[in-house]
């Protein structure tokens, strides 16, 4: 599968609109009606946004995952919705998060929403950028689930979810979604101290039925809930193994890095294409033009521009929007200059 060389592409989320962010509090005082068109016009602005900086890739920003019915916890069967927030007050971080609790049995009867999503892009999106879907692997997604005796621990839990995820990422095929991403930051964030084959297998197995189906890529941050890292932050421990992902793409978050073993991107090359973060999604430092293509001309010392797709480190969810849009504009406007030295 050919693409533009430096290609670029952004990882499934966006920033809320104020007033979806707004409205997301007080959805009891919205419609059925109302609620459809809510999701339709965040979407319009999330799409309007990404078209405006000119990117070859658009998500429709998450925009409608913004309600624990709309998330994917609310398509599983078996579950209870979490409970208050074990930490409520101080810094903002991951253990503010409540778990989900598990009542029975873990299943999907109407999938996990993300074929909507996607048909909603496509009848939302102007001709031209490519539309790219994101779902989270099984592994991430059992983050939020409290093990019980049922599944005893994270991995039973995944197992559970693999099935469901695995069939969400067909029924996306099947609705003719021709790029997916599947977001796995858990294993990147956890792979120091957990068994990486193990990651390596299970993810595998969750993308078998599609991959060489369509264009597969795997999203590997650090974490970034509230702008938060969580992982330890090196690539080292991922690899070799995660280089056995079944993927067209591997995403790796390194702007936040400050490019820290950028030369490992050389090694993902041979196997498949990788997508550098090359815009710093934490920070309100926004990335000049110059910064872009001096980010760029690195990046290329270990990897051919046809094999290099360019890309924040993570979704922009934890980013103003404000912010969000700019630093999008100046990577592709710095990518196109990029583009016009090679
Ligand atoms: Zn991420």
């Amino acid at each position: 599968m050919s693409h533009p060389p430096l290609r670029t592409t952004v990882i499934g989320s966006y920033p809320f609109p104020s007033w979806l962010e707004f409205a997301s509090q007080h959805l009891e005082q919205f419609g059925a009606a109302d609620i459809a068109e809510l999701q339709d016009d965040a979407v319009i602005a999330a799409i309007h946004d990404q078209v405006a900086a000119g990117l070859d890739v658009i998500t429709d920003g998450e925009q409608t995952r913004f309600d624990f019915n709309l998330s994917f916890y609310g398509f599983l069967e078996g579950l209870k919705l979490e409970s208050a927030s074990p930490r409520k007050w101080g810094p903002p971080a991951h253990d503010q998060r409540g778990k989900h609790e598990v009542i029975g049995e873990l299943r999907a009867p109407r999938g996990l929403g993300a074929v909507a999503e996607f048909e909603r892009l496509k009848r939302l999106a102007p001709p031209g950028p490519a539309l790219k879907a994101s779902l989270p692997g099984p592994y991430t997604l059992s983050g939020r689930l409290r093990p019980n005796a049922q599944y005893k621990d994270r991995y039973a839990l995944t197992e559970a979810l693999l099935p469901i995820v695995r069939a969400e990422l067909e029924a996306l095929v099947q609705a003719g979604c021709a790029e997916i991403s599947v977001d796995e930051p858990s294993m990147s964030c956890y792979a120091y101290r957990e068994d990486t084959k193990r990651f390596v297998d299970i993810f595998n197995r969750t993308v078998e039925p599609v991959a060489g189906k369509c264009r597969l890529s795997a999203h590997l941050c650090f974490g970034n809930y509230k702008g938060r890292a969580v992982g330890k932050r090196r690539l080292a421990p991922m690899f070799p193994d995660f280089l056995d992902f079944k993927v067209n793409e591997l995403h790796v978050e390194m702007a936040s890095r400050e490019f820290a073993e950028i030369e490992m991107i050389a090694e993902i090359a041979k196997r498949s294409d990788v997508a550098v973060g090359i815009i710093d999604v934490k920070s309100y430092y926004i990335e000049t033009i110059e910064d872009v293509i001096e980010r760029i001309k690195l990046c290329l010392q270990y990897v051919s521009p046809e094999k290099l797709s360019v890309a924040p480190d993570c979704g922009l969810s934890q980013t103003a929007r404000w912010a969000a849009r700019q630093k999008l504009a100046n990577m592709v406007e710095g990518v196109r200059r990029a583009r016009a030295r090679l």
